[in-house]
């Protein structure tokens, strides 16, 4: 059983680490929130002052932080690069831009270390279940290093590619996903002005050529799908405010490669809106609301 230092105890490092600890590796972790360790003691972690403390001798190194800007801040000013063990391989699971992964890892290796992005998609209730799909950027030999420590937290353990690869992956799958739960509610809203049954127009389209995850697992009307969102006051689920910071990174990375992301680009604005009308905490399928007219 591995060593392992855990940065970031939020909802969904929180429930991570817990199920390193599970499996029986030995985990240190540290959150700016006392509350969050404090939680995180009780699952069996070693709460610690600092970063810096947490990585100590860790063989392991996990970050699960809001964005780019913080584990750079970690790595730097926190003192990880400085404290890490020779050997130590570094896996960073938030989502975030792809220059700042770009920069961790170069960082990383000036500083003598392995590393990994490896961002999540699963939520937090695949966090808690040990469910989530990881999608890694980084060697192969840091991948396949990593991937039996992975597997503790996931299901499916993906190498996208060299440095940056997994949080490219994940732009691009939540891109998919932010415009064709736009495209699945503006069809339920197009049916109920045609007077057509939300359930009968379900059961076409979920076993036709209409089928995708935004229908048959988050249905954004209540009934067809009893566990989705809709059925539960739209309760997240995936928040408003996750999907639209994923896709605000869509953008910014499709400008800088030179893609054209139409569609991501009305995504965005539209997620946008909903937002700025007072719907961030709302689940993202949710959404049909504004399409419907009403905010
Ligand atoms: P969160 O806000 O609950 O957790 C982030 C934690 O990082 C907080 O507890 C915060 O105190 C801590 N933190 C911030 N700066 C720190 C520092 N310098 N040192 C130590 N701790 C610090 O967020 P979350 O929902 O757990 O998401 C974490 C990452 O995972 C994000 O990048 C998010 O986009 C991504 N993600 C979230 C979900 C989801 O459903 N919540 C799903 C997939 C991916």
């Amino acid at each position: 059983m591995a060593s392992i230092g855990f940065i970031g105890l939020g909802h969904m490092g929180g429930p991570m680490a817990a199920n390193l600890v599970r499996v029986g590796h030995s985990v240190s972790g540290f959150d700016l929130s006392d509350d969050l360790l404090r939680a995180a003691a009780k699952l069996g972690l070693r709460a610690c002052a600092n970063a810096a403390e947490a990585v100590k001798d860790a063989e392991f190194i996990f970050t699960m932080l809001p964005a780019g800007k913080h584990l750079l801040n970690v790595y730097r000013e926190g003192g990880v690069l400085q404290a890490a063990t020779p050997g130590a391989l570094l896996i960073d699971s938030s989502t975030i831009d792809i220059e700042s992964a770009r920069t961790a890892h170069r960082l990383a290796q000036e500083a003598g270390f392995a590393s990994l992005d490896a961002p999540v998609s699963g939520g937090v209730g695949g966090a808690a279940a040990g469910t989530l799909t990881f999608m890694t950027g980084g060697t192969i030999e840091a991948f396949e290093r990593a991937k039996p420590v992975l597997e503790a937290m996931g299901k499916k353990i993906i190498r996208c590619g060299q440095a940056g690869a997994g949080q490219a992956a994940k732009l691009c799958n939540n891109m998919i996903l932010g415009i064709s739960m736009i495209g699945v509610c503006e069809a339920f809203v197009l049916g109920e002005k045609l007077g057509l049954d939300a359930q009968a127009l379900y059961d076409v389209a979920s076993t036709s050529s209409g089928q995708c995850w935004s229908l048959t697992t988050y249905c954004p009307v209540p009934g067809p799908v009893p566990a989705s969102p809709a059925n539960h006051q739209y309760k997240p689920g995936f928040g408003v405010n996750l999907m639209l910071k994923d896709l605000t990174l869509a953008q910014s990375a499709a400008q800088q490669s030179g893609a054209a992301t139409p569609l991501g680009a009305q995504a965005q604005q539209l997620y946008s809106l909903f937002a700025a009308a007072g719907h961030s905490g709302d689940d993202f399928s949710g959404i049909i609301h504004l399409l419907r007219g009403l905010t």
